[in-house]
């Protein structure tokens, strides 16, 4: 065994303290039976980490958050068959029953014991996991069942390793649009963590155009650089005013995509509520909304207008073991680039910066990193 120090540095996050982590050494835990100690190289701030902390939706403070985390096997419990020492390994922070319907139909975010490893907790069914796994990779090392560990290959850097969870989430919610072939989408808030991912991936669900959609143009622009040859761009700072009351997104659509998009990857947060509706409503007939972001709006459209044009709108939330591990080949095999859509990277030393990051979006802010350890 490497030397393995009694305390670590961790950012934590306490009750009402959003969005101030507070810096302190704490006890490194020690792996009991069917358990792993991970050294954290690599985790990432996202903004909806701070949105729930914020809103009182995360339990168990004080406590180290954040659900994206890759590093290096540290110590092995009693009874770790598949993993040893020094393995290089992301985290799936999914915790569940993984016995249930759900569970082994590739769907563990419906499981009644549902929790998320330095996240929040959705089941009603605690289990205990979340109580004892609830701590995350904002912290030099970190505990988790050894049923979580995911191998990652030379090819895959921890930080872009780290990410797969939060990609497996847009991953999800292209399986669940179920494009045609050749087909057109629109993404909402396209300049954000999840919109980067979306353009990423999109070409694996047979996508042939993507119209992207966010608040500035100059923003979007950068984001069309990703894939000239299918991404277009509506800016919403360019429509005329007065856009949310008048359908002005549902219009602007129909004229770039006539007919309208075969689905919507809608990643709205909570304070752009309008377009959500407005881009649902510009659907092709028999098309697919996918909401992921989640916000406040009601519906802009009448039950006779879903029923008439046979439009399906879902809910998604988190991605599964199975879409991690596809992406994690993906790009393991080149199919996926993903190292040049982290655009911020700060030490666990820095975390401020990389809340401010996500927060104020100053600059083009993608994937913000956080780099626990230099790790081989
Ligand atoms: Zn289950």
């Amino acid at each position: 065994l490497r030397d393995i120090p009694d305390t670590m540095l961790a950012a934590r996050a306490y009750e009402g303290a959003a969005p101030d982590f507070r810096l302190e050494q704490i006890a490194v835990p020690t792996p009991g039976p069917g358990e792993v100690l991970v050294q954290v190289a690599a985790s990432a701030m996202i903004t909806g980490l701070i949105t729930n902390w914020s809103r009182g939706a995360i339990k168990e403070l004080p406590g180290t958050l954040s659900a994206e985390m890759a590093g290096r096997v540290a110590v092995v419990g009693d009874g770790v068959a598949h993993l040893a020492v020094g393995d290089r390994v992301r985290v799936h922070p999914n915790l569940s029953c993984r016995r249930c319907a759900f569970c082994l139909t590739d769907r563990e975010m419906l499981c009644r014991s549902h929790s998320i490893i330095g996240h929040a907790s959705f089941g009603p069914d605690e289990l205990g996991l979340y109580r004892r796994y609830h701590n995350g990779g904002l912290a030099e090392y970190v505990l988790v069942p050894e049923w979580t560990l995911d191998p990652i290959p030379e090819s895959v850097s921890y930080a872009v390793a780290a990410k797969v969870r939060d990609m497996g989430t847009t991953f999800r919610a292209l399986q669940l649009a179920a494009i045609p072939a050749g087909g057109a989408i629109v993404v909402n808030a396209a300049t954000g963590s999840q919109g980067v991912s979306a353009v990423r991936l999109a070409p694996f669900f047979g996508v042939a155009r993507i119209l992207a959609i966010g608040r500035s143009a100059a923003r979007l622009e950068e984001v069309r650089a990703l894939n000239p040859s299918i991404v277009e761009t509506l800016a919403l700072e360019d429509l005329p005013s007065g856009w949310e009351e008048r359908d002005g997104v549902t219009d602007a659509v129909r004229r770039i995509i006539p007919g309208g998009p075969d689905a919507v990857l809608d990643f709205t947060p909570p304070q752009g509520g309008a377009v959500s509706w407005q881009t649902f409503k510009a659907l092709r007939r028999g098309g697919t909304g996918v909401i992921v972001g989640g916000n406040s709006a009601m519906p802009s459209m009448s039950t006779v207008e879903f029923m008439y044009d046979c439009i399906h709108i879902v809910g998604s939330r988190n991605g599964t073991r199975r879409g991690g591990l596809q992406i994690l080949e993906l790009i393991a095999t080149g199919q996926l680039p993903a190292d040049d859509l982290i655009t911020h990277s700060f030490p666990l030393s820095g975390v401020a910066d990389a809340v401010d990051a996500v927060l104020n979006r100053p600059e083009k802010t993608w994937w913000v990193s956080v780099e626990v350890a230099a790790l081989d």
